[in-house]
């Protein structure tokens, strides 16, 4: 990790010119690729290092995501940096997590550091110098690049950007009308005295039905079963008045902070010690709120325990306002077909439609689909067991950024980067140049399961692709918990020297 390493110029590739070397090469420039790129330049002053995103910009999901009423799930406060004080509501839209995020790009001198236009289509692992090569096309004219880096910090997400999953449905050809994902979101589509149905009722559908209801003529939220809401003010008491006694913000982003991890550790904890109390709890609401007009048993009362998928935050009850009104309605049903107008239920049921929206879900993307190597052979992720669920048994010098599902991703994003710059300083202290983590003799016989427990956390994009993700064990450093509230003591602490890690 010598920053005064000369630039190298390597064997005559499929790239054009001499590979560029950095440090540190960060993949994405996400909520996880920008706190990647502070935590380096704040805690590991004089690394060289360059993050490649594909995009045009900053941002990852809230750059791909423009449909409307596109909008945070969790509260800015704890999706906001550690290190950045949020001061708006707690809930907010991409345009304002854009410019959250631009302004810590700013503030920080961190737009140098950026190349944008790059996809990284390759990355191999050598051995003998103890980097990786990683190959990168420029996406408007497809020239090639190649860099050489000593650490590879992969914060490209879990999906695909490019297009998201739509499932494939009878007669889908015949339908006269227009079938589009909300990840890719055409810019023409006009609403107005259009009938559109989304399918889904997770929680893109649920931030698009109350965004265009009273746009379009109508729109049906079309389930096969119902999801879990928790709906509340798009506030937080303790923040606006700790503003009005013009308390420093980085003091309220703090307080909030605890505050609402504080509730969310209570909220979890419930979830799973009182299941069917949680259950009712939510569900009265969802009954105050949508008004005697809908059943809410048929509609809105899931099978599942809450929280084994993600809860969707309604701020101020927009979905269930929008029912209430009329403007928006329910159908839980499965999709027999699609019709020339519509789409036929399995009950029998027409529902005409000029507009499909397919809130389906995602494309899980292991490692961003970039092909990889370690010394010539192809390195398969599946084939490797996660420590912590950062880094992975037979991978050197690379570490992940998985967030939480039951919490604010960047949280975990702040939690991996202090350990990654740890990391950094720990083997140049040692003067090694390699670690990879390596089961010890106590692992050996532990049990190698999936990425994640169904019986804990089942969304769809997970089902259909975790055999394509690492391993896990049956301890928790050979998992990702999933639990920030232990992982905020334990991260701190992981001893560098425990023989899970082996330096060379
Ligand atoms: C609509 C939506 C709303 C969400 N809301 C929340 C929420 O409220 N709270 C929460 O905690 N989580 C939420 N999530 C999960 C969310 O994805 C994460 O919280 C977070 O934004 C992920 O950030 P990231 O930087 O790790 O990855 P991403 O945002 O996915 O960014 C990864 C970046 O890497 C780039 N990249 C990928 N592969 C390559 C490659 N091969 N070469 C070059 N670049 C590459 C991509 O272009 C992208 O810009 C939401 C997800 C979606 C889709």
């Amino acid at each position: 990790m010598d920053s005064t390493e000369p630039r190298v110029a390597v064997a005559a590739g499929p790239s054009e010119g001499a590979a560029e070397h950095f440090d540190v090469l960060v993949v994405g420039a996400g909520i996880s690729g920008i706190a990647a790129a502070y935590h380096l330049t704040t805690q590991c002053p004089g690394t060289r290092f360059l993050v490649l995103e594909r995009q045009d910009g900053f941002g990852g999901t809230w750059r791909t995501h423009r449909y409307p009423g596109i909008r945070s799930d969790s509260d800015l406060y704890t999706f906001g940096y550690r290190f950045k004080p949020w001061t708006g509501p707690p809930i907010a839209t991409a345009e304002e997590i854009l410019r959250y995020m631009g302004a810590v790009i700013d503030e920080n001198g961190l737009a140098p550091r950026i190349r944008y236009g790059h996809a990284i289509t390759g990355a191999a692992w050598s051995s003998e110098t103890a980097r990786w090569t990683v190959e990168a096309v420029h996406t408007d004219t497809g020239e090639r690049h190649r860099f050489t880096t000593s650490f590879l910090w992969m914060c490209q997400g879990y999906y695909r950007h490019e297009q998201g999953y739509t499932p494939e449905w009878p007669g889908m050809a015949d339908f006269r009308g227009r079938i589009v994902h909300p990840q890719t979101w055409p810019d023409d589509l006009d609403l107005a005295d259009r009938r559109v149905v989304v399918i889904g009722s997770g929680a893109t559908a649920a931030t698009l039905v109350p965004a265009i209801a009273g746009r379009c003529r109508h729109v049906t939220m079309l389930q096969r079963s119902p999801t879990f809401f928790r709906s509340g003010r798009n506030a937080i008491p303790i923040a606006d008045e700790l503003r009005q006694l013009q308390v420093d913000p980085a003091w309220i982003h703090e307080i909030v902070r605890r505050r609402i991890l504080f509730e969310q550790a209570h909220f979890t904890q419930r979830c799973m010690s009182e299941p069917d109390r949680v259950r009712d709890e939510l569900l009265a609401v969802a009954r105050d709120q949508l008004g005697p007009g809908c059943d809410v048993d048929r509609h809105f009362t899931p099978t599942y325990r809450p929280w084994r998928q993600r809860i969707a935050f309604l701020p101020d009850g927009d979905l269930f306002r929008a029912i209430r009104e009329g403007t928006a309605s329910v159908v839980t049903d499965a999709i027999d077909r699609f019709e020339a107008d519509g789409i036929r239920t399995r009950s029998g049921q027409l529902l005409a439609a000029d507009i499909v929206v397919t809130a389906t879900g995602f494309e899980l993307a292991a490692m961003g689909d970039i092909p990889f190597a370690v010394d010539g052979r192809p390195l398969d992720f599946a084939d490797t067991v996660t420590y912590r669920g950062m880094m992975f048994t037979g991978v050197p010098n690379l570490a992940w950024v998985f967030g939480y599902f039951r919490a604010s991703w960047t949280l975990r994003a702040d939690l991996v980067g202090d350990f990654v710059c740890r990391l950094l300083h720990h083997m140049k202290a040692k003067g090694v140049r390699w670690v990879e983590p390596a089961l010890r003799p106590e692992d050996r016989d532990m049990p190698i399961l999936p990425w994640t427990d169904p019986e804990d956390f089942n969304p769809g994009y997970l089902l259909r692709g975790v055999d394509r993700l690492p391993r896990r064990g049956d301890k928790p450093e050979w998992q990702h918990t999933q639990d920030y509230w232990t992982e905020k003591d334990v991260f701190p602490a992981i001893d560098l020297d425990d023989p899970v890690f082996v330096y060379r």
